[in-house]
Formats: C-alpha cells, structure tokens, sequence
C-alpha cells in the first residue's frame, strides 16, 4: 500500500454549460470521476475535486435576455439547481463554482496577459455576419437559410438536414438571422488570436499529447492526426465583440474572451476559490512539482483539452495536467441520447420514482472501462446486474450471516477459523488486492467489478456448502455456526472496502453494522472486525416496474420523456417556454389523426403510480383502451362521460399493463419544476365521439 508519500491530487470533471439542467451524460461523468476520487482517498492520497457552472457565451445571454434577467442572474438560477443532482447521486465536489467567478476575471486576464508577452497572441480582422436590428456579430447557430446544394429553407449555418451538405454560413441563400428575422449584413471586426500554429506550440505539444505514457491509445492517435494534418494546427480565435457576455480583454475595450477561453480556467478559479475558503495555498499547489492535475472530460471536447488547454498552461508559465482521461457518450438500449428523438434518463426522475442512486453508480461502473467508448444503459441489463449481482451475490452474503451473530452470539465474531475457508480467504483477497486496486486506479471499474464478483462467487460457495440455516436447528453446531457467519461476515467486510469508491452510502451503512461509524479506507483490509452492532436492511432490489416509471413519458401529451432538459451543445436557449419542435408542412400534420374521444370508464392501474387506464368511445362501435400518464392530476370518477382528444392513428404500444391503443393529449410544462400540473384537453360542447379534428 502506498500510504508513505501521499499524493497531492487536482481533479475536475468537464463544465457544463449553465443554461439547462444536468443530464444522464453529466452524472456519467460525475460517477466515473467520483469513484476514482473516492478510490485515491481511500488510498490516502491528499486530492482536491472541484467542478464550475461554464457560464459565459452568447446563448447564455440571450436566453437571460428572453427570460427578462441578467445572465448573472440566470446562472445563478441553474446553479440553485446543481446539488440536488450532486447530493442525490454521491458526487462528492469539494467545490462547485462559476466561470463568471472573481477568481476566473483574475486569471484568465492573467494567463491572456502572459500569453500575449510570450509572443502568442495576434490579431486579425475577419468578416463575419452581423445583425443589423440587434446590433450584434451572429454566432453561426443565430443564422439560417436556403441549403445552397438543394434549396432546403430553414437550415442553420454549417449543414443541411435534408442533403447532409456541409457548408459555411456565408454559402447560405436568403440567410436571415433567428434572432430578429433581419437579413445579416457582412461586417468585418478585429479578433484575437492564439497562435497554436507557432513552432514552439507544436513542438510542446508533440512532446506533451504524443508521450506514451500519458493520453489514451485512441485519444493520442486522434492527437497525432491533427498534429501531423496537411495544414497543421490552425491559430484560436479568443474574442469575441460586445455585446457579449463574458471577461473583458485587457487593453481591448468592446472585446471578449471567447467562452471556451475562460472556461477550462475556470478549474482552476474553482480550486483557488476553494483553497481561498479553507486557508490552502492555491500558488503553492499549482508549483508544487509533485502535485497532479487530471481533467475528466467527453470525447467531444477532446481537442479543446489535448491541444488549447494544455499549450495556454504551458505558456502562460503554468502547470500543465498530468492527464485528461476521455470517455464516451452514454446511450440507452443502443440509442444515442438525443433530445429530438427523447431517448434519455432523466436523472431527477431516476431519483423523484425513488430509484437507489447506488444501483446507477454500481450498473455505470460495471459497464466503464479506460477505453473512449459509449456505454449503454439497457433496463433488463440494469435490473440484472442489479439484483443477481449487486444485491444477490454481495449484498446477501450479510444477510444470509448477521442474523445468527446478533440474535445466537450477541453480535460477536469468533476468533477461531473453522476449517481452511477464513484463511484461504484472507489469502485470496491479500492475493486480489493488488489487482483490483490497479484497475481503479487506470479506471478499469468493470474490471474490478469483475474481480471482486469473482470473490463473491467463492463466498457464495462457502454459503451453499456450509448452509448455516441448516446448522441453525441444532444446538450442538453453535460453534461451527458462529464460526462460519463470522467468516461470511469478514468477507463482506473486505468486499465492502472493494466496493466502497462506487458504493459510498452503502459501505458507510456497513461500517456502521461493524461499529466504526466512520469512511471506511484501503488499510482498513489489514484489520479484522470483532462484532457487529444492530443489522438493518442494507439495499432493496430493483422492481422492474420502476424501469417502466422511468422511461415512462409524465403525461399523455405529445411529449419527450425528459422534457426540459437541454443536451450539451444542442442550442437550448433556456426561453421562458419549451423550444418549438422543427416547422412541419401540413402534409405532416394530416398524417395525425386526432378525433375526439368519449371517456365510458376510468380506473386506476394496479401497481403503476402514474397511470390510469381509460375506456374510450371514438365512434367506431367498439371501445378504445388507453393507458394515460394523469394519475397525479386526475381522479377516475371526474373524467368519466367527459370528451377529451385521441390520437387515433397511433401504432398500439404494448405496456406492462396491456396494450394502450392510442394517446390522450394533454398539456404539461417544460420544467415540471416551474408547474407539475397535467392539463387534459376538452372540446368544446357540441363535439361528438369520433370527429375529426383538421
Ligand atoms: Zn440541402
């Protein structure tokens, strides 16, 4: 065990964007970051874990402008909204700070300042298009137009959604910018540049991104393609003009950081503010030589990290990080997440249906390895790894023993070892130990899953050859009783400190049963616990219905099943209403057929707390069943003989409380924060069974 000479560790996970709520892809993320975290203090190790709300930028500003607030303001809004996904999860910042911080102000103008005496910064004027009613430079995503490969209306800047076309701004035809409708003008502006073409850059970055012993194989070999590209590394365009929200640039009135200048320095304004709030000394840590710095981030913000980041630290005089560990997008039942099409999990919801946060932890570290791949959340995989694994292998092994030692023994472990088992087992976790503690520390958690379930099995057998319940009924085996549940309890006792980086909550209920009452640490496998204290329940077993809940949409209206929640980088603006879905010709709106519908009967659905099953009469001569989202807003007995509106032409979906033919519209908030309620819709009178509605 290397306790001698701890390690002085800065860790940060990727900063998300202030302008909407965390996502299944953040708290991926944050479980993968925080187990490793969690790994290094229980090894001893000194480390200091902090994230930012990255909350500068121009959709930042506009969407505070739409919600009639400042962006301060507007952010601040986002950032109340943090902990409870933090909390709820485990994850276990240190510190949780803004980019608009007075620490982030400070150090970017610095690092600009040192840049631009390194000889790194240059200007240039560039043409860009401007928005001649609101007076500002359009970001490429505030402007549309006609596709100049087939003539498509409405497609942004970069690509056609109908001809996949790959284009410039300028190439559109007819552009118009989305803010104001107003026809851009060409306008020409002075920018500032990081020269990342300059030879000592390269130079430094071969030598930094290409060293063996430090990116990932696929995250070095991408490195490598754009160091060795035909065109080399291009400089970085880091201002932008006022109006802008952001950090001013010294000696540059009107002009800006680009947010993605400040923001990876904003790790480090949230580690200075977090040093300045305990005592520590921020400039002493960034020169300490033996401190390490790792950055957990998205395959999609690879180059930002492996070349910008670590070149702006180099020089400006800074620490450069010892690493940036990359992982992949996570997915669902093989579906890249996607807002448009609404495959997702919302993490709130995860926790509003009352879902352990410890099984999502435990199923996303079994699944993570040190490789840039996308992980799949599969709901029979989850329930699976879950209940056989988690709670059927691990979990039981305390529950099968702690019985007989509290209520046959008074709570004490015997000393002795009956047979070979406790000693052939003291072996094999010393023999593991090793192992396990080497695939957390290279992030290959479903290796270490993989080892520790393989010592569980070997409980397990132990269990089924020894079957305490069996010597239970004879007085006469008390000994060899007592002597095999102490053994059972010993082992769950190492496996639990195996656990305990993916497991926080639940070793911490362990350490409680073995009367520690404190975080239990690596070193703690040298010792042997003696007695137990009260057992209680240690962790439910998934009910696969709470899979249904889920992924279940909250209301029966034409909705995604994670309303609200914008994904990273897909242009949510955050407005005071849900973003319009994409225009439709009334071709596509003829393709849904709507009639009205009577409600003949209404009742409750057995074991389902959001929906009620509705018997519907459109006219046909049969009746309709219907399963409906509603629960919360609606008794049965006032939606019975009501009209309300069908969506008649829907394929029938089959449920896990039979098959729902067809939907009932009704009307929910975006954020079911800022209004929970379900609105059913009601025509007016006059209106029969079976209409059409055009
Ligand atoms: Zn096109």
């Amino acid at each position: 065990m290397r306790t001698a000479h701890p390690r002085k560790l800065f860790v940060t996970t990727a900063l998300p964007y202030a302008n909407g709520a965390f996502h299944i892809g953040h708290i991926m993320e944050y479980i993968q970051a925080d187990i490793w975290v969690r790994f290094q203090r229980m090894q001893g190790n000194e480390v200091h874990f902090v994230g930012a709300d990255d909350a500068h930028g121009a959709p930042i500003m506009i969407a505070a402008e739409k919600a009639g607030v400042t962006p301060q303001e507007f952010v601040a809004n986002i950032a109340a909204g943090r902990k409870q996904y933090l909390d709820g999860f485990h994850i276990a910042f240190d510190n949780w700070h803004s980019t608009d911080g007075p620490e982030n102000h400070e150090l970017s103008r610095d690092i600009y300042r040192r840049l631009r005496d390194a000889g790194l910064i240059t200007t240039k004027t560039i043409e860009q298009f401007y928005d001649p009613v609101k007076n500002m430079f359009l970001p490429d995503r505030y402007i549309k137009g006609e596709c100049p490969k087939c003539g498509t209306k409405d497609q942004y800047g970069d690509a056609c959604e109908n001809c996949s076309a790959v284009y410039a701004p300028t190439d559109l035809k007819n552009p118009y910018s989305t803010l104001t409708g107003a026809t851009p003008v060409m306008k020409s502006s002075e920018h500032f540049f990081f020269k990342l073409s300059d030879p000592k850059c390269t130079e430094f970055l071969r030598a930094w991104a290409l060293d063996p012993h430090r990116l990932q194989p696929e995250v070095a070999n991408k490195a490598r393609e754009w160091l060795d590209g035909e065109e080399g590394l291009g400089d970085w365009d880091i201002s932008r003009d006022a109006p802008y929200f952001g950090i001013e640039i010294p000696d540059a009135p009107g002009k800006y950081f680009y947010v993605w200048l400040d923001a990876p320095i904003g790790y480090l304004a949230s580690l200075k503010n977090y040093f300045d709030k305990t005592g520590r000394d921020f400039s002493a840590f960034l020169a300490d030589p033996s401190s390490e710095q790792y950055h957990f981030i998205g395959k999609d913000i690879t180059y930002f990290h492996t070349l910008f980041w670590p070149a702006v630290l180099q020089f400006s005089g800074l620490k450069t990080p010892n690493n940036v560990f990359v992982h992949g997008f996570i997915t669902v039942s093989g579906e890249k997440m996607s807002k448009s099409r609404g495959t997702g999990i919302s993490p709130l919801r995860y926790l509003d249906i009352g879902m352990n946060p410890e099984w999502l932890r435990y199923y996303i570290a079994a699944k993570l390895n040190a490789k840039v791949e996308d992980v799949d959340f599969n709901p029979d995989d989850f329930v699976l790894r879950v209940n056989s694994d988690l709670i059927g292998k691990y979990v039981n092994i305390a529950s099968r023993a702690a019985g007989f030692i509290t209520k046959r023994f008074g709570g004490q472990l015997s000393d002795a070892v009956s047979g070979d088992a406790a000693m052939s087992w003291k072996l094999r976790f010393a023999e593991q130990e090793a192992a396990i503690r080497d695939a957390y520390e290279a992030r290959e958690y479903g290796k270490a899953i993989r080892q520790i379930m393989a010592l569980a099995d070997e409980v397990n057998q132990y269990v089924d050859t020894k079957k305490p319940w069996e010597l239970a009924k004879n007085p006469a085996n008390d000994q060899e009783l007592q002597d095999v549940c102490s053994n059972l309890l010993r082992s769950f006792y190492c496996l639990t400190i195996f656990l305990a980086p993916i497991l926080p909550a639940l070793a911490r209920k362990v350490s409680t049963l073995f009367r520690m009452e404190r975080d239990l640490t690596w070193a703690d496998l040298q010792s042997s616990p003696t007695a137990i204290g009260t057992f209680e329940h240690l962790m439910q077993r998934v009910d696969p219905k709470m899979l249904d809940a889920l992924f279940e949409a909250p209301a029966a209206a034409v909705t995604h099943p994670h309303p609200g929640l914008p994904l990273e980088g897909e242009g949510e603006d955050g407005g005071a209403i849900e973003a319009l879905a994409p225009e439709i010709k009334i071709d596509d709106f003829t393709k849904i057929d709507l009639r009205i519908a009577k409600i003949v009967h209404c009742e409750h659905v057995e074991g389902s707390d959001k929906l009620l099953r509705l018997t519907l009469d459109v006219g046909e001569g049969r009746t309709r069943n219907v399963f409906s989202g509603i629960k919360s807003a609606y008794q049965p007995e006032e939606l019975v003989g009501k009209l309300t509106v069908l969506v008649a032409n829907l394929a029938p979906r089959k449920m896990k409380f039979g098959v729902s033919e067809g939907m009932v519209l009704a009307a929910s908030a975006a954020d079911e924060k800022t209004n929970p309620g379900i609105y059913i819709l009601n025509p007016w009178p006059g209106a029969e069974p079976g209409m059409r509605i055009r």
